[in-house]
């Protein structure tokens, strides 16, 4: 090959990266390989559950950061309910923190501060992450959360873990110095304990991503390129060529880190070290201690037994226990939370002009089966999602315009939906009932001959005008529009004034009218023959 042909094949840097771009774009995308995906997105999703974009501190705000932990506290007992003790050490870690930060940006920074990384031990769906993103919506720093797990699957390698960084730098609007304080949040990381992680179905160790994490947690330079991507590589090596400046890094020092993670067998471990240090005296009080408060009395070595590596465990000096929630939380949860999702359903309904009025015991009987889906708060979702499914479907459609939630609705929803349509067309057959009753005193009115509907011709003119959804006022002057000559006529040949409107006449007034019609006119000649032979006429 000559070599100006060869020159040919070789595509530009640009040309390359457009290629490199698209060949990702159309392979890759929308594979979910972004570890922050889902749940992660920032704190954009606020506290209050809104998706207003969060107010993002800027480094002049940081410098004012004057919070107390009492404060803070305030401030997240408005969303999340119970766990108090959470509050109050999460509420103190992040003063200390922030205070801390504020004196590094003044130039204060007290020699050897050790950072208040924090460990929060607790099941799902119990507000874990609801209380740090509600922290971070309030100091209006940027917040990334991902799940351990994801950095030691296929896809990932560990050095991975520095994407997390990456994504806080991208989440503060590429403002290197504001992604250095943001909060970087790993749930399941119990899953990368070396105990937990024995399967070997992970291409890379707990222990390897416990190492990178380390490294995080004390203090190193990530680069704001990613070295995996290959697309940001590239354009680095050209700004490189082309004489710009290198690209920047983030610190990580002042970046606050929180694990956590169910710890399943945590408890169990701490029980024995317990009943272990306390053989002989206090062995049966520990006993009877429940999981949340043995959970309390978390300690390192129990991190250590439980599968984590010293030094990772002692870079989170912070412990937090989220207690389970049980039904008087949930209940609290659904009736008091600012983000309570029954504000949802009241808003989603409020979009069709209908009010929903969740009574205490719709809302206890809510909580008490969500308890029964294992998952906190989340088992809410799951219960009003089934409870209330099928009376969005029906009542954006009805006349339904309020309706009340009680234990019964929440027991038997597909029953109590079914009776409330049925009281709802109830009471629009006694309106279309009182309809009827107006047009036949107007008719006597006008023209004094009286129109009485037998039951069984009401129900028939109802039923006829409820299935066509044809309105009652005008099925009655459709059918009844010749009514008031042709009654007229009756009584100038009979001097008949009351007609009954039976089923037959309901079903075909035509028919019924032109039947009375020529009755009335053999009556009238009945009634002029029997004249005659009273008065026959002599000549
Ligand atoms: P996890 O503990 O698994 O991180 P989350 O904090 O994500 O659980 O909780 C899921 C949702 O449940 C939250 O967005 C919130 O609406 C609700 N929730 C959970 N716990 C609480 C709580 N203690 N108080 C109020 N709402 C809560």
């Amino acid at each position: 090959m000559k070599n100006e042909d060869k020159k040919k094949d070789i595509p530009s840097p640009e040309e390359f990266q457009k290629q490199l771009s698209d060949f990702m774009k159309q392979n890759f995308s929308g594979m979910g390989f972004s570890p922050f995906g889902g749940g992660a997105s920032g704190n954009k999703e606020s506290a209050s559950g809104n998706d207003e974009e969060t107010k993002q501190s800027s480094i002049e705000d940081l410098l004012k950061f004057d919070y107390r932990p009492k404060g803070v506290k305030a401030y997240l007992d408005r969303f999340v309910i119970q766990q108090d003790e959470a509050k109050k050490v999460l509420s103190v870690a992040l003063c200390d923190h922030y205070h801390h930060v504020r004196l590094a940006l003044e130039g204060k920074e007290a020699p050897n501060y050790a950072k208040q990384n924090i460990i929060l031990v607790g099941p799902t769906g119990v507000g874990k992450t609801y209380l740090i993103r509600s922290v971070a919506d309030l100091i209006g720093v940027p917040f990334v959360k991902a799940d351990a797990t994801k950095f030691s699957e296929t896809g990932y390698v560990g050095s991975d873990v520095e994407d997390l960084i990456r994504e806080l730098y991208r989440r503060s609007d590429n403002d290197l110095k504001r992604a250095q304080f943001g909060i970087v949040y790993l749930d399941e990381v119990d899953k990368i304990a070396m105990s937990q992680n024995s399967a070997g179905s992970r291409d890379v160790s707990g222990r390897g991503v416990q190492t990178n994490l380390l490294k995080l947690m004390e203090e190193t330079d990530v680069s704001v390129r990613s070295p995996n991507d290959m697309a940001s590589q590239i354009q680095a090596m050209m700004e490189s060529q082309k004489g710009q400046k290198a690209a920047s890094t983030i610190n990580t020092k002042h970046v606050l880190f929180i694990v956590s993670g169910a710890f399943d067998g945590l408890e169990p471990i701490i029980r024995r070290r317990m009943s272990e240090a306390t053989i002989g005296f206090a062995s049966s009080r520990n006993g009877n201690q429940k999981e949340g408060e043995m959970l309390e009395q978390v300690q390192t070595k129990d991190f250590i037994e439980f599968g984590f590596e010293p030094e990772f465990v002692g870079r989170l000096p912070v412990r937090v226990v989220c207690n389970p929630l049980e039904v008087e939380d949930l209940f609290h949860i659904l009736k008091t939370s600012e983000g309570s999702i029954i504000r949802q359903y009241e808003q989603d309904f409020a979009a069709y002009g209908i009010d929903i009025l969740f009574k205490p015991d719709g809302l206890r009987r809510i909580a008490e089966m969500a308890v029964e889906e294992k998952t906190g708060a989340r088992g809410l979702m799951t219960v009003c999602e089934r409870v209330f499914r099928n009376f969005k479907y029906e009542l954006p459609s009805s006349d339904v315009k309020r309706f009340e939630v009680t234990r019964e609705v929440v027991d038997c929803p597909a029953e109590q939906l079914k009776k409330l349509l049925a009281e709802q067309s109830q009471k629009e057959r006694e309106v279309a009932g009182k309809i009827l009753d107006e047009f036949v005193a107007r008719f006597e009115e006008s023209h004094e001959i009286q129109m009485v509907i037998e039951e069984a011709g009401r129900r028939c003119l109802i039923d006829h005008s409820l299935t066509k959804g044809i309105p009652i006022r005008d099925l009655w002057l459709e059918r009844f529009k010749d009514y008031q000559f042709g009654l007229k006529l009756i009584e100038q040949n009979t001097g008949q004034k009351k007609f009954i409107i039976d089923e037959a006449a309901a079903k075909d007034p035509d028919k019924r009218l032109s039947d009375w019609v020529v009755a009335s006119y053999r009556e009238k000649e009945t009634l002029a023959e029997n004249v005659d032979q009273k008065n026959p006429e002599t000549e």
